[in-house]
């Protein structure tokens, strides 16, 4: 009885997310106004990272879903036909329970939901496959991000490579879920024209693509590797300059995806 006890306790216990910061009236992180909550943790380690304190596992604010949805739909006025919740990072994926409770519950009250990613947790291992299969069902749209479309500069960039990114997308790809993709243009690293034009090339694969964009490398992130104590990866790196977003622009042929479904 003891035990039966013990294991109805433990299956009540709410799924907790970690949560990094808020943002309420995020304008570049999906369609519309949204409501951006940026969840702790990430294994990635890319040069660029302009977010180094997001890093950690298991710390932040912890909230259940429906704390987390309470404080969103104080904001749902603003958001329109298109605007919503999107879940960012870190790395959203490595709380995949946490999202795929807070999405069920935005979809039951018709939200607009949308996933940013960079894919890095994916993998067709159990279970977080069908964990992953479900949450797609519960997600308008996700915004990937494409590192290096070469996995060994992915490893070099990053200190993983891209080929669990990669299948992701494909498995998006396959199963008719929406996404858009983005890349950072980072001088020395990714701005090269053989490069992007594989990658261009790479995205035309995909029949999920609703929107392209190159993303410039900026420094501000510089001041956090200073109060963590880190060295800065980039260090004598500029952003790009606008001619060569431009190209990186048409060798990704980013006018081509003209909008997305929602
Ligand atoms: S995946 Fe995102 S949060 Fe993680 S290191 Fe890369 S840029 Fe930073």
């Amino acid at each position: 009885m003891l035990a039966v006890q013990a294991e109805t306790s433990l299956s009540t216990q709410p799924v907790t997310g970690y949560v990094h910061s808020i943002e309420t009236f995020g304008a570049v992180d999906g369609p519309g106004t949204r409501f951006v909550a940026f969840l702790q943790g990430c294994r990635m380690r890319c040069e660029f990272c302009h977010n180094p304190d997001t890093w950690n596992t298991g710390v932040g604010t912890e909230v259940t879903p429906d704390e987390l949805l309470a404080q969103a739909v104080k904001y749902k006025a603003f958001w329109g036909k298109k605007g919503g919740i999107t879940v960012s990072g870190g790395e959203s994926l490595l709380q995949i329970d946490f999202i795929l409770e807070l999405f069920k519950k935005a979809k039951a009250q018709g939200i607009n939901t949308c996933l940013d990613t960079c894919g890095q947790p994916f993998s067709y291992k159990e279970p977080f496959f069908s964990k992953f299969k479900e949450l797609m069902q519960y997600t308008d749209v996700s915004l990937v991000d494409i590192k290096h479309i070469d996995p060994y500069e992915h490893k070099r960039l990053t200190g993983w490579t891209n080929e669990n990114i990669l299948s992701m997308i494909q498995y998006m790809s396959d199963n008719g879920h929406h996404m858009w993709i983005r890349h950072v243009l980072v001088p020395e690293r990714t701005d090269y024209d053989d490069y992007l034009a594989q990658l261009g090339a790479y995205i035309k694969t995909i029949k999920t693509v609703d929107k392209v964009e190159v993303l410039p490398y900026h420094t501000m992130g510089v001041s956090k590797y200073d109060e963590l104590g880190f060295n800065y990866p980039l260090e004598g790196i500029e952003p790009p300059i606008a001619e060569r977003v431009a190209n990186a622009e048409r060798l990704l042929d980013t006018s081509a995806y003209t909008g997305y479904k929602n």
